[in-house]
């Protein structure tokens, strides 16, 4: 699974890019090619999880030797609490995630979970102690109920239905004509963006992980829709250590903590309501922010 984890966020990552416009073949091969640097180091053992403190301890990273995309972060994630980070494009927010997985291993610092340094521990005890939705989600050819399944290898068909169930897609799979043997992907039924993420969630939720990586989609669902996936998400947020990558503030208002990251830096850090009062970059993205939903309340309610 682990293995398999790799392609698929590199697949995300083409996927973004051609979505963006950014038709650069060359780059895109270059994706394609890296090769997996990441090894195990020799003697590692299994990450003995306990209740998911995650900590970066001045962690310093970049893609190229030449150029440092994260330049020096420290975060605390106390177990069961959800911390946000937000900032404008380019700031090293999936960055982040990505290191938390361990796709990359860091220039220097280190990141730790339960006191462990994640570069020292096995790969695959790592990641299955971490569950990611993320931006895109990438659909095999295949059944719903396989899609789902794929969060954990051997789940029986009631697990799967319990997870479809959690993640509130079960009544749309019950309603189509082969239920959860349904086709989807080019083949088969296309997904919306929303429901694509609710098989995302599904698997997340079979794979039941301690820690959480949701990286907010880009592009918008329509409001009801992000509304009622928000309030699952919160759901299986409760009692796991959540880490969100944030472009709409409105969705972690009730996060713990909030950092604000500018050009691989924190610039500022608290809970919502401090962050307003400081008058900040925060505030400026929330007000920013607020003023676009108005506009498009508006813009509705005018049609
Ligand atoms: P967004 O909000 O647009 O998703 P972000 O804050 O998540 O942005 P990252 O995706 O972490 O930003 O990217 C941070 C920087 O790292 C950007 O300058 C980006 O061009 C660069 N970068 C990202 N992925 C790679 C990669 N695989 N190789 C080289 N540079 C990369």
């Amino acid at each position: 699974l682990a293995q398999l984890f790799r392609p698929l966020d590199l697949l995300g990552m083409v996927y973004r890019t051609i979505r963006q416009g950014v038709i650069d073949m060359g780059s895109m091969f270059d994706l394609i090619d890296t090769p997996s640097e990441i090894r195990d180091v020799e003697g590692a053992v299994a990450l003995r999880i306990g209740a998911g403190h995650v900590r970066f301890e001045d962690v310093k990273f970049g893609y190229d030797a030449d150029r440092l995309i994260l330049k020096g972060i420290d975060l605390d994630v106390p177990a069961g609490h959800t911390l946000a980070v937000v900032g404008p494009s380019g700031a090293g927010k999936s960055t982040l995630a990505r290191l938390m997985y361990r796709f990359y291993d860091l220039t220097s610092g280190r990141i730790t979970i339960d006191g462990q340094d994640i570069a020292q521990v096995t790969q695959a005890s790592l990641r299955a102690a971490i569950g990611i939705v993320p931006q895109d989600t990438v659909l095999f050819n295949d059944t719903i109920g396989y899609n789902i399944g794929y969060g954990r290898e051997g789940a029986g068909r009631d697990e799967i239905e319990a997870a479809a169930r959690g993640a509130a897609i079960s009544t749309f799979i019950e309603g189509q004509s082969d239920g959860y043997d349904t086709r989807v992907g080019e083949r088969g039924l296309k997904l919306s963006g929303g429901e694509k993420q609710r098989v995302a969630i599904a698997r997340t939720l079979l794979k039941n992980p301690p820690i959480l990586i949701l990286d907010e989609a880009t592009s918008a669902l329509d409001s009801r829709t992000e509304g009622e996936i928000q309030a699952t998400l919160e759901d299986i947020e409760r009692g796991r250590t959540t880490i969100v990558i944030a472009h709409r503030l409105s969705t972690i208002v009730h996060a713990d903590e909030i950092v604000v990251l500018e050009a691989g830096e924190v610039v500022e850090r608290g809970s919502h309501a401090a962050l307003l009062r400081r008058n900040g970059l925060y505030a400026e993205m929330w007000n920013r922010q607020a003023q676009e939903r108005a506009e498009e309340e508006g813009a509705l309610a005018a049609e």
